[in-house]
């Protein structure tokens, strides 16, 4: 039977991993829930710095369905709230995490080109587009591109061969802080439905822009969709007038903002747009209660192809046929669309859960919010997090 076409459509990468299949557990050492490059980063991290302690992830979806399959795959440097207090060299953590865990990411490290319309222009930009103004290269910053379906893979392989149990279509739905930890969840084997009490020492809560009634997010960060296509393979003629011939990826540094970057097949992918718009980011911190359930998915009403979000991608499309000849008549292969989470000041959020009657209670840790800004970053601070539920690292303070 053909698979059913993902209402956020289909990036031009593939997750080429598949968990084994096996019981669920009644009891962890350590429940990650979300299967994204954070939650697959500690959960490779947890079983290698303790080997003896059990460590399983609960996936809502397939793996990849969240941001991590969907992303551009840009990895950049520091967070999108800039260098943060003891963070450290992240693109250097990163290409060191890969190699340790034996990953195949195809990253490569060339720069970024920064592109504005407004700032003082290199001497000679070798991209000079037309888009809202002439976008022209202002600066070349630390960064590159990875292949995400590989990366993704590669630590879910990592973490499997290391001995985490990985479940796909197994969601928390509601959390409760007695000791241990209880989660209710929810699978869903082929149609199937069965529900399960798992018991946990630790939680890591690795949901991103989804479940924020579990992450206790729902007024502190704004969950968003934002868009992507991909070119059919250009000439090395038309990525030469294009000024690409260099194959460092860029993004704009004022707005309308666009990003993007070549793929191996030199396809080349850009993005933009969000939906709902954006009007500022959050600004409340709220304790949450002792008991909590998960209620919405929010962003999984939108389609690509209808309303909003097919709105959008046209006006992405629109766009990118008018920044230069070479693109006026290409062909787009793929559209599609991924979360984003917005915090306030684009701080990523990396704590303990604080709850009324438990305010310092280090049983429940949240690893999310990078503000698209996450594919080398989350690997990194998945790391920081299993060194952090081991108790050998502390937390940052970046509120
Ligand atoms: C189109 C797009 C382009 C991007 N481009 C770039 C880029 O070029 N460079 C860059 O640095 N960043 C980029 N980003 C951002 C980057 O992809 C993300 O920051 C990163 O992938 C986040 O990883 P994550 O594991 O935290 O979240 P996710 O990958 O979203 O993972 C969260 C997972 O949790 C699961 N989940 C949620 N709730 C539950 C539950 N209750 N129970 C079980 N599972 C649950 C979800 O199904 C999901 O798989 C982009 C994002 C998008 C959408």
């Amino acid at each position: 039977m053909p698979r059913k076409a993902h209402p956020w459509g289909a990036p031009p990468w593939t997750v080429d991993f598949c968990p084994a299949p096996r019981a669920l557990p009644d009891h962890v050492d350590f429940a990650i829930v979300g299967g994204g490059l954070s939650g697959l980063s500690a959960a490779a991290w947890l079983r290698r710095l303790a080997p003896g302690r059990s460590v399983l992830v609960l996936e809502s979806a397939s793996l990849g369905e969240g941001a991590s399959g969907r992303t551009g795959g840009m990895a950049l440097a520091e967070t999108a709230a800039g260098n943060l207090p003891g963070l450290g060299d992240v693109l250097a953590g990163y290409k060191k995490i890969l190699r340790a865990l034996r990953i195949d990411s195809r990253l490569t490290l060339p720069g970024v080109w920064e592109l504005s319309r407004s700032g003082p222009a290199k001497k000679h930009s070798p991209i000079c587009w037309s888009d809202s103004g002439d976008l022209k290269i202002v600066r070349r910053v630390p960064g590159g591109t990875v292949n995400p379906g590989k990366v993704l893979a590669g630590l879910a392989r990592a973490a499997e061969n290391a001995g985490a149990q990985i479940v796909e279509h197994a969601e928390v739905r509601a959390l409760d802080f007695s000791n241990p930890v209880r989660l209710r969840v929810r699978c869903n084997r082929r149609g199937r439905i069965h529900r399960k009490e798992i018991r946990t020492e630790q939680v890591l809560l690795a949901t991103n822009a989804f479940s924020l009634e579990l992450s206790g997010l729902r007024a502190a960060a704004e969950p968003k969709l934002t868009f992507a296509l991909a070119t059919a393979p250009l000439s090395a003629a038309q990525l030469k007038a294009l000024g690409l011939s260099s194959r460092r990826p860029f993004y704009t540094v004022d707005l309308p903002y666009l990003w993007g970057r070549l793929l191996e097949s030199n396809g080349v992918i850009f993005g933009a747009g969000l939906v709902p718009p954006y009007v500022g980011t959050p600004s409340r911190f709220p304790f949450h209660s002792n008991s909590i359930k998960n209620r919405t998915h929010d962003l999984r009403r939108y389609d690509v192809r209808k309303g909003e979000a097919a709105a959008r991608l046209r006006w992405l499309e629109s766009r990118v046929r008018h920044l230069h000849p070479a693109l006026e008549n290409v062909r787009i292969t793929q559209r599609w669309g991924g979360p984003i989470l917005f915090t306030e000041k684009m701080l990523p959020i990396f704590r303990w859960f604080i709850s009324k009657d438990h305010p310092r209670s280090k049983r429940v840790m949240i690893l999310a919010g990078y503000n698209g800004h996450g594919v080398a970053l989350s690997v990194y601070l998945g790391k920081w997090a299993a060194q952090a539920l081991l108790a050998r690292r502390p937390l940052p303070h970046w509120r």
